[in-house]
Order: structure tokens, then sequence, then C-alpha cells
């Protein structure tokens, strides 16, 4: 089962105290939204200036913009629900009647809310619910009547971020003077003020959605998306939405591609071939075999091509070739110049998620989800095996140190460090990895764990990770078959690329590594410094912890 389906909150012990006495129920936007159907709102900092445990209605100010803003919000249909710390309430700073009082002043500002939640506890209390802990998101959640993933939380320090990641939602951080240049690193998704941040919020929910339904059926869609495993496992949902809109999907995809091909939900044939404009250690462009795949995809007769590329691949290339083979409707994302190269320019920020960046190019194609399949990561449940009866019962924790870019790799001595801190706080540990990482694995794996490293392949990795209580990786496949699978993600994340774009899409998660080590959007493959320092820093005892806030105990399940 999915963890966006099921609400750990419920099984433990926290209390929230929610100072509204209204529940939060009631329809969510009609027709339903893709991406979100809440905003969940930090108070002190971003909603109101923050005034150090503030007891006096008198003394709330509002930040510039924020009632049109949130009113914004709430005609887009999208429910409200503030989330907050105040420990102020455990200090004994002051009553609940005045920051009863302080809340009843904040929405005669800024309008009503759907649910508040609060945390009245201090750190020292050890509470499932004080951020940067997901308790109060699994409850506001529950309040609005929607699930974590379909919300999107607006705060202005780390501690906000860690609690909506940590409960599988979508964090946006709006800086203030008091936010650390290191949570402004480590966050995927920055915004300069709280307006920006709604705007932003509200476009990426446009985005997703055809302005325009496509009128002429599509007999059989072309998708192409031509690079490694987590690329095309990304691109999953995209496809969903084409192959919802087409009677027939064929999908071209690469070598390095091609077993998550295999894994993906939607997709009737598959055409492998490798792009030289696309591979990062090309072979020469034969003219030959150019020709012969431009022959092969004009046998296709595909009546639209949807080509899917990351933020630094051209499309243009393939473009022509299609051209060529007679695709006539051709969609792409490029910020090259396409000439009448594509039918569909479709242009896309910079840190958009991957899933969404794509689903956003099938909008433009004319695609959406259709109702009830939700924007997450999914794979075809005929296509994994059964799980290995040897491996016991499920709820171990999977550490999958390596990745086809050494610089997205963990150390193999820090990887070896943390499967001995797991085992000491009780966890089962299976370490992963492919046939060349063998000798890393079996290193790894005598600190405490099982070696399982090169015992399976694409598929057979998956049915393993799909019933572990959490995955211990770097950016690198796996992390995205435990996004598939609902299971939890210790991110162990090089930031060459942008975590905003690529860390684990919908799925309870906590980041480690350093998010501003040199190799930082370098989108290096193997490592520009000496040491490694993204990710050799990191300290076993953080991994330990950040179960911990995933809710996966020693003992087994999650
Ligand atoms: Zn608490």
């Amino acid at each position: 089962m999915r963890q966006d389906q099921e609400d750990p909150y419920q099984r433990r012990s926290a209390q929230v105290y929610a100072a509204a006495d209204r529940a939060g129920s009631g329809s969510v936007a009609s027709p339903r939204a893709v991406l979100y159907d809440a905003v969940l709102l930090d108070r002190d900092g971003t909603l109101i200036e923050d005034v150090p445990y503030n007891g006096d209605p008198e003394k709330v100010r509002p930040v510039p913009g924020a009632r049109a803003a949130l009113d914004r919000l709430r005609a887009a249909g999208l429910r409200l629900a503030v989330v907050t710390n105040q420990s102020g309430l455990a200090r004994g700073y002051f009553t609940g009647e005045q920051m009863r009082a302080v809340h009843a002043r904040v929405e005669e500002l800024l309008g009503r809310f759907d649910a508040w939640l609060v945390c009245p506890h201090d750190d020292a209390d050890g509470c499932d619910c004080r951020k940067p802990a997901p308790g109060l998101v699994y409850a506001a959640a529950r309040e609005l009547g929607t699930t974590p993933s379909r919300c999107v939380l607006v705060g202005d320090i780390g501690r906000d971020v860690g609690a909506a990641m940590a409960a599988g939602a979508a964090g946006v951080l709006v800086p203030t003077p008091v936010t650390r240049p290191e949570e402004v690193v480590a966050a995927g998704w920055v915004a300069t003020d709280l307006p920006a941040a709604v705007a932003e919020i509200l476009r990426r929910q446009q985005a997703v959605q055809p302005s325009t339904p496509t009128t002429e059926p599509v007999r059989t869609a072309l998708v192409v998306r031509s690079d490694s495993a987590g690329d095309v496992l990304v691109t999953g949902p995209a496809i969903r939405a084409v192959a919802a809109g087409a009677e027939r999907v064929v999908l071209l995809c690469g070598p390095r591609g091609r077993a998550a091909a295999d894994l993906l939900p939607g997709v009737d044939e598959i055409i492998e071939h490798p792009l030289p404009w696309i591979d990062p250690a090309p072979g020469p462009v034969d003219p030959e075999a150019m020709r012969s795949l431009s022959a092969r995809l004009g046998a296709v007769g595909a009546d639209q091509a949807v080509v899917f590329t990351s933020f630094h691949q051209s499309a243009l290339p393939l473009a022509l070739l299609l051209r060529m083979a007679g695709v006539h409707r051709i969609a792409a994302i490029s910020d090259d110049y396409p000439g009448s190269l594509l039918d569909i320019r479709h242009r896309v920020p910079v840190g958009v998620p991957e899933p969404e960046r794509a689903l956003s190019l099938a909008a433009a194609a004319g695609h959406r989800l259709p109702h009830g399949d939700e924007p997450v990561l999914r794979l075809r449940r005929d296509a994994v095996p059964p799980r290995p009866a040897d491996l016991g019962d499920p709820g171990y924790v999977v550490l999958h140190p390596g990745s086809a870019a050494s610089s997205r790799a963990c150390p193999p001595e820090v990887a070896t460090r943390i499967v001995g801190a797991l085992a000491d706080a009780g966890h089962r540990v299976l370490v992963t990895g492919g046939p060349d990482e063998r000798a890393v694995t079996a290193r790894v794996a005598a600190a405490g764990g099982t070696d399982l490293g090169g015992r399976t392949d694409l598929a057979g990795l998956a049915a393993i990770v799909a019933d572990a209580s959490a995955v211990v990786v770097g950016n690198t496949g796996p992390a995205h078959l435990a996004a598939a699978a609902g299971v939890p993600v210790v991110s162990l994340f090089a930031p060459t690329v942008p975590f905003g774009q690529w860390g684990p899409y919908r799925v309870p998660t906590v980041r480690l590594g350093d998010a501003a080590a040199p190799c930082r959007d370098t989108r290096a493959a193997s490592c520009p410094v000496p040491g490694h320092p993204c990710l050799s820093g990191v300290d076993p005892g953080d991994v330990v912890d950040a179960l911990q806030t995933l809710a996966v105990s020693g003992g087994g399940g999650r």
C-alpha cells in the first residue's frame, strides 16, 4: 500500500492541539485538480511578522500581500490550513486563550482558514508534531480530507520544508532574514515572498491541465525518453496521461532506460535505440543507423509524438528525424528556437520536479491524467516479480550505495558506517547494487547487513524495494523505485543537479548531504571535488534519526 493512502500519524502517540473547533470537511476543487487540494501555511514569519512568543492580538501584522495571495488560493478552490509550532505554550509564555485571540485576529485580517494545527510542545518533549517532524502535516491533511502528497506547505525556515518532505508533501521556502543560508540552499523550492510562492503554486497547478483538451483523436502516440532508468521512471505519470488520450502508445527509449520502460503502465510497445545527442558517453553518429531509426519511427504511424527531455537536453535532433519520418504533430520542451521542427513548443521554468515538468508537456499536447490516477510514480504490477522468499518478512531497510554516475554514489566507507549504525539501532539492512557493484556491496554489507549485490535486475530490485520500510539511497534509479512503491526515502543527495527537480517525488523523504558542496549544479557524472565532500560528511547517526522522523522503527514494520 502506498504511504499516501495510509496515515502513519494515526498510529502515533503525538498530541496535536487543534485550535479551531471547525472540522475541515467539505468538498475539494471540482473538477479535481491534478496536483494539490490544499496549501498549508506556517504562521510566524510566513503569514504574519514574527513577534517571538506573541500572545497579544494587537501585535499581529500580516506580511505584505498576504490577504490577496490567500484569496487567490481560495478562489482557485484550494483549502487552507495553518501549521505552526507554538512552544510558547509549553514554556508558559502565553496561554491557549491568548493564542486563540491571536488566531482570531489573524483571521480578521487574512480571512478564514479551513483548519489550524498547532504543536504546543518544546523540542525536549520529543513529540511527533513539532516541525520538522511531519505530524502537523499529516494532521492537517486529515482535517482537510486529503493526503499529504496533495498538499503544499509554505514556510520560512528549514523546519517547515523538512516537515513537508517527511510527510511526502511539497514544501516551499520563503526566506526571511532569520532563514539560515544553508536552509535556502537545501530547499528544493524557494520563492521570494508569499505572493510569489502562491503564484508559482497556481502556475504549477495550471500547467499540468490542458487549456484545450485534444480535439483530434490520437490513435497512436509516440512518446520518447532516451536516457537512464531514473529518467524513464519520472516520466511515467506523463506517459500515463498520454496513454489516457491515445489508443496506443509506443515508447522510444535508450538501452540504459529499457529495463525501466518495461515497468511503466500505459506503454503498448517499446522501441529501443541509442540517441547520440542524449547519451553521456555517445558513440559517433552513424548515418545508416539514423536512417534506419527514422524508417522504424515512420513505420509506427504515430499521429502525435511527445518528446520528453531533461532540462539540459535538446529534443530538436529527434524532432528532425521524426519530421523526416512523416510525423505531423510533435510536442517538446525547447528553449532553443525550433523553427518548424515542433508544432507545440513548450517551456518550463527551472526547478519544477521532473514528473511535473513532463506532465506539463503532456498537458500542452492535450493530455491529462484521468480521474483517479494520482500524479505519482507507478509501476506495472504484472512486471514486478515476487520477492525472493529467503529475504524474510517485509520491514527491512534497503541501502543502495551505488549509482551509474559515481558523483551521485554514496562513498563506500560512509555506506559501511551507515550499515553499522542501522544494525546497532535494530534495523535489518539489505544492501543492493548492480552486477558491477558487487565488490562495494559485499564490503558495505559486511558491517551488519545482507549483501544482495548483483542478485537482481531492475524489476527484481523493485520487488525488494516495495517491501522495505525505507530506502537509503542517492540520486539514482532505486530512489524512484521507492517513490513508485510509496516507500519512504532517506535521500543521500549529491547536489550535482537540483533537488527540487530530481528529489524523490511525492513520497516521505529526508534529505541528507551537503547541499552547498562545490559540485552543486555541475551535472558532473564523476565528482569534480576531491574527497566527494557532498556525501562523505554524512553522519550515520543522522540516517538513524531520519528513519525515526519517517516513523520507521528498528523493530520491523513502519
Ligand atoms: Zn508537538
